[in-house]
């Protein structure tokens, strides 16, 4: 064995392939590079997903032709002159590494001109020094054209990916920087055609908008700023009405920066719980500011992983902060304070009317317009009150939340759908809410309140049930489970129990069948550890319970009882999706409606 020195160029080749092992990396160097120029806008043009030609132009800063001359060298940077600033520093870059790195293993062209001067400079760089240079004319800012990356490195040419795959990464990073940076007009062109084209925007919501699918900007809320353990955070998220199969529509940025963390991705996953079903992800751009001491964003040289000092409170932040957010969403929907339109109150009081007969055909009556009687609108108190729930920080409150808050309208109780589900016309679309699965999850709730303090009737003439003897012996030792739900259990013979008294709302519900059910789950829950058994058999025999209890699909309610129905759900927790998992409620915007319909495309 014998060891020698590397050239210097073979050792920068070398250390280049872990900087920019891939064209997104490249890129987002010189992304980096143009905002740290205080650029208002980029323009990106990509050909064969960067592979072959990755030309980036901004209007930044520019760069005089000393400077231009030396950027490429090794440790060569403007952002630091001693290792004590990096506690302080605001830009992105300060390495003095990335276009050393680059140009060691590209074809790289840069041309710039800096305000104060009429001409730029362009030079050609090679193996990583100038084989070109030139003056020439041109507008205030840089453009860098790398061609052939990875030329000069087979080895490492040979590992890039399909183009799918590099463009797919490209994708992701563009849309990451330009919802970071709104005030920044993005351009994206691959092959020669525009794929993105974002101009400046006040808001996150509008960039969204600009980025993605209209269904995420449309089913999207925002959350202002909002500080906890000295953590801030701001975001926008997509509402029940949206999921999708991956995570690829959740974007963190950490002081600014973006990061990759699945962590984070499952701390916010986690507020969705009981909102989406598993398996299913929201998209959302989530932003984390904290004191620079608590966070090394610069664990890696491509800067994209995150380490905190408390990841558990970071996290718990995250998930508290979607949940609350998910909830008061709920709440505004649902509510249903009502302005009056003139005929609206003419239809209704042909309704009130106590002798006005059936009408003949029952689906006109399933769907005609009702209205709440203006005795049980909730206006003044509840408005203030969420008011002050859902801005805890209004101060901080940015304005797109603001916004959002002051159009958010009262809505109107239509009335019942097939007997089935509540319809509430909102300013922005209708609001359909399943009375059954709405009804379920709120007595369910009521029932974990409630523990072992269920208002109970005893009855006149217990109601016996018959089991088998083996039932009986397994059913036995956990009769205080129902009694703790507030029905009263007694065995009196070997096979038979007798049921003496049930929650006052049960009132005729069989019970015969949850005591069935009860002596599966109890067959069927193998685990040995009481605690969890206890738990998995009390939430089953709530769930059940609720089940049977709640208002049936088909049931024809009352003004009186949807306005309740409506307003314990508000008030509820998990009040997404049923105790099975069944959404409880859907939003059907006006924006889908119109396009459904073709009056908007
Ligand atoms: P770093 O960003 O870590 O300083 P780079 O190698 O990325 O190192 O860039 C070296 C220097 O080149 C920067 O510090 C900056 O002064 C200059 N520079 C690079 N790109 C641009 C640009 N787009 N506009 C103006 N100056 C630039
Ligand atoms: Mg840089």
């Amino acid at each position: 064995m014998k060891i020698i020195t590397l050239a210097l160029q073979e050792a920068q080749k070398i250390a280049a392939g872990e900087v920019v092992e891939r064209p997104a990396n490249s890129i987002k160097e010189l992304l980096e590079n143009s905002l740290d120029a205080g650029a208002t806008k980029i323009t990106l043009s990509l050909f064969e997903a960067g592979k072959k030609q990755i030309i980036i132009t901004d209007n930044g800063s520019g760069m005089a032709p000393e400077d231009a001359q030396i950027c490429f060298k090794r440790h060569t940077t403007s952002k630091i002159k001693t290792i004590d600033q990096l506690e302080t520093i605001t830009t992105f870059g300060f390495r003095g590494e990335a276009l050393a790195s680059i140009c060691s293993v590209a074809k790289v062209t840069l041309t710039t001109k800096p305000q104060n001067s009429d001409q730029g400079i362009e030079l050609t760089l090679e193996n990583g020094t100038i084989i070109h240079e030139k003056i020439v004319g041109c507008q205030t800012g840089t453009t860098i054209i790398i061609d052939d990356l990875f030329y000069n490195v087979p080895a490492r040419k040979k590992f890039l990916k399909s183009s799918t795959t590099e463009w797919n990464h490209i994708l992701n990073l563009f849309k990451a920087f330009a919802l970071d940076n709104s005030s920044v007009h993005f351009i994206l062109k691959h092959n020669e055609s525009v794929v993105y084209n974002c101009p400046p925007v006040g808001t996150m919501k509008e960039r969204v908008r600009q980025l993605f699918d209209p269904k995420i900007a449309e089913n999207s809320i925002t959350f202002a700023p909002t500080e906890t353990n000295g953590i801030t955070l701001s975001g926008t998220l997509t509402t029940q009405n949206y999921a999708r199969y991956d995570r690829g529509g959740l974007f963190f940025f950490v002081n600014s920066r973006w990061v990759k963390n699945y962590q984070l991705a499952n701390a916010l996953t986690k507020g969705y719980l009981n909102v989406l079903p598993s398996g299913r992800y929201p998209a959302a751009i989530i932003s984390l500011t904290l004191d620079p001491t608590s966070v090394d964003i610069n664990v890696h040289p491509k800067k994209e992983e995150v380490q905190f000092l408390k990841p558990r409170t970071v996290e718990s932040a995250i998930t508290a902060a979607v949940k609350t957010t998910l909830e008061q969403h709920l709440s505004r929907q649902l509510k249903r304070t009502v302005a009056f339109a003139p005929q609206q109150q003419e239809q209704q009081e042909e309704f009130r009317h106590p002798f006005i007969p059936m009408p003949p055909f029952e689906n006109f009556q399933e769907i005609a317009p009702k209205v709440v009687p203006e005795e049980i609108s909730l206006q003044e108190p509840v408005e203030q009150n969420q008011t002050e729930q859902i801005m805890p920080h209004q101060k901080t409150a940015t304005e797109e939340a603001q916004k959002q808050q002051a159009v958010e309208q009262p809505g109107i109780l239509i009335g019942q759908y097939r007997n089935t589900y509540l319809l509430l016309e909102k300013q922005d679309g209708l609001f359909l809410i399943d009375q059954h699965a709405a009804h379920e999850r709120i007595l369910y709730e009521q029932f974990s309140k409630r523990f072992n303090d269920v208002p109970i009737i005893e009855l006149l003439f217990p109601h016996t049930v018959e089991i088998n003897q083996h039932d009986m012996s397994l059913l036995e030792p956990h009769l205080h489970l129902f009694k703790e739900q507030g029905i009263v259990v007694e065995p009196i013979s070997t096979d038979r129990l007798a049921i003496k008294a049930t929650p006052v709302f049960f009132k005729n519900e069989p019970i015969d069948d949850i005591i069935q059910k009860m002596i599966s789950w109890i067959k069927e829950t193998n685990t040995i550890n009481s605690e969890d058994f206890y738990k998995t058999i009390t939430e089953r025999l709530r769930a059940q319970m609720a089940c049977k209890a709640a208002i049936k699909a088909g049931d024809r309610l009352s003004n009186e009882a949807m306005e309740q129905l409506l307003a314990d759900l508000e008030t509820i927790n998990n009040r997404f999706t049923c105790p099975h998992g069944r959404p409880t409620s859907w939003f059907l915007s006006l924006n889908e409606l119109e396009r459904k319909f073709k009056r908007k495309l």
